[in-house]
């Protein structure tokens, strides 16, 4: 029976005794030995009853297990829909009562307060550790090791992913085989991976970046990822050496060269270096490159559509842009009242049409059709350009656009201004209710370790290079920006804590 994710993925490593999991002590687990614990965990869903099609809500840490599961998931038709694990009790309630999932499977330290929310909106509930064990694993342990694969289409949902949701409820997205797939294939590609490859794997498996990107590439190449628990600077280092490739948030990069030990020697056997998942600073690839003779690989992608642009392998991967549209991937960059195509040189919405793009937001068919037009082209959110040779720049998401005395302000432009500043090593640029402009430009600034802030001085700076009603009228001095686990600047947070800044 069909199961092109499965057969693709998975089914072609049975009985393979090749190197597929390298934990940080150096334990190797096989593909083989994978794919076994893959067919218990997928009987012991059949067990618990669920069906394929049926949801499976996971809230777990990283480990073999957890990844198995996802296996599983697949094998079995289940949806496999993460979550992630700083996600709290009333958090998890709604994503398990929006999906109606029939299986939860948590850590134990949360099982005490989920079971009645799971068994009150009909979900069964097991446990999976942070030490790989749980009463899940207890039930999987005692079943067979072969699993027959259910039959599954290429439009049958394999993932259910809850965006971020910094604005309103999170959304569940909805990820066929055929979306997982054809993006898995397409990187490979593009990024030349084979079964010689070792990538080293310190992203959550709860988002798409590790789970698919990360995870999915290397099952398909058929090589060996060393698997990390979490981003961890030494362990990161002492694998370097015997790996060929790194996936990364932009912060993986800014901590690896706060180390004197990152260097041209280190990095030699490594292949490639590739961030996401939020914008990597031109300065952090120019220090990257000099310091290891490696540019870094910048892509681009989203929860709802996978990967959609890409810097190339071979040619210039151009520092600050994050390159062409993937093939298969149609990318325009349109008109964001008209939705008419732009020319290029100016900014607009990047909307992206192909295999790539989901099936839409779970139970939400008007948001489904605001964001999803009748022609497949999906209206990311994302504000960017291409530039002469095609490149794609972006500037930040429409919601984030400032918008101050009727003028348009896009935040990059500020925040690369103000990154050039000697003393300056980090901002984010927001708008801020203001009476007489509607909204007031604000920059919060990370300043260098040696220096002080001046706001009067840096303001003067701006103005400078910087059209008046561009010039922050602000600039806050913090000591670090907020952060999510994949590294984006919440500037939520930033405007929710500032709100009254201009109103008092
Ligand atoms: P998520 O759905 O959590 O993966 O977030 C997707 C969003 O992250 C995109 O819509 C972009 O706003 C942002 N993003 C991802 N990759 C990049 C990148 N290379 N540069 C700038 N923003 C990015």
């Amino acid at each position: 029976m069909a199961n092109p994710l499965y057969d693709a993925l998975f089914a072609p490593h049975h009985g393979k005794s090749t190197p597929f999991l390298i934990a940080p002590d150096g334990k190797v687990r096989s593909h083989d030995d994978f794919l076994k614990q893959a067919a218990r965990l997928a009987h012991a869903l059949m067990a618990m009853g669920l069906q394929p099609g049926d949801r499976l809500a996971v809230q777990v840490e990283k480990t073999e297990a957890a990844l198995a599961l996802y296996a599983a998931a697949v094998q079995s038709g289940v949806v496999f829909l993460p979550l992630n694990s700083a996600y709290t009790v009333d958090e998890l309630r709604y994503f398990i009562e929006d999906s109606q999932a029939g299986l939860v499977v948590c850590d134990q330290r949360m099982e005490g307060e989920l079971t009645p929310i799971a068994s009150g909106l009909g979900a069964k509930l097991l446990t999976l550790n942070a030490d790989g064990h749980g009463s899940l694993m207890v039930l999987a342990d005692d079943q067979a090791d072969v699993f027959p694969t259910a039959h599954r289409q290429s439009d049958d949902l394999a993932a259910l992913l809850y965006t971020s949701g910094t604005t309103g409820r999170s959304k569940g997205a909805m990820l066929s085989q055929r979306n997982l797939l054809s993006n898995a294939q397409t990187l490979v590609d593009h990024w030349r991976f084979t079964a010689d490859d070792r990538l080293i794997h310190a992203l959550p498996i709860f988002h798409t970046h590790g789970l698919f990107v990360a995870s999915n590439v290397t099952l398909l190449a058929g090589c060996s990822m060393v698997f990390m628990p979490k981003f961890d600077r030494d362990a990161i280092i002492a694998a370097m050496p015997h790996s060929t490739a790194l996936m990364g948030v932009p912060t993986f990069y800014t901590r690896l060269l706060d180390d004197d030990r990152l260097n041209q020697d280190l990095t030699k056997g490594m292949r490639l270096f590739i961030s996401g998942s939020a914008p990597l600073l031109a300065e952090t690839h120019l220090q990257f490159e000099e310091r290891t003779g490696h540019r870094i690989l910048e892509r681009y992608g989203m929860t709802e559509t996978n990967m959609n642009t890409t810097n190339p392998y071979e040619g210039e991967r151009r520092a600050g842009t994050v390159g062409f549209p993937l093939s298969g991937v149609e990318l325009k960059i349109t008109d964001p009242e008209t939705g008419k195509a732009l020319p290029k040189g100016e900014i607009g919405l990047i909307e992206v049409r192909g295999e790539n793009v989901f099936q839409g937001y779970w139970n939400m068919p008007e948001k489904t059709k605001e964001d999803l037009r009748e022609d497949g082209f999906f209206i990311t959110g994302d504000l960017a350009k291409y530039d002469a040779d095609g490149y794609v720049t972006i500037v930040g998401r429409q919601k984030d656009l400032i918008i101050s005395g009727g003028f348009n302000v896009y935040p990059k432009e500020i925040e690369t201004v103000l990154d050039d500043q000697a003393d300056v090593k980090e901002s984010a640029v927001v708008g801020l209710e203001h009476p007489d402009f509607g909204e007031g430009v604000v920059a919060f600034v990370v300043m260098q370790e040696w220096a002080e802030v001046n706001e009067d001085q840096l303001i003067a700076a701006l103005g400078q290079e910087l059209a008046k009603y561009k010039t922050p009228k602000r600039i806050i001095a913090l000591e670090e920006l907020p952060r999510n686990t994949m590294g984006k600047v919440q500037k939520n947070v930033l405007r929710d804590g500032y709100r009254e800044l201009f109103l008092n």
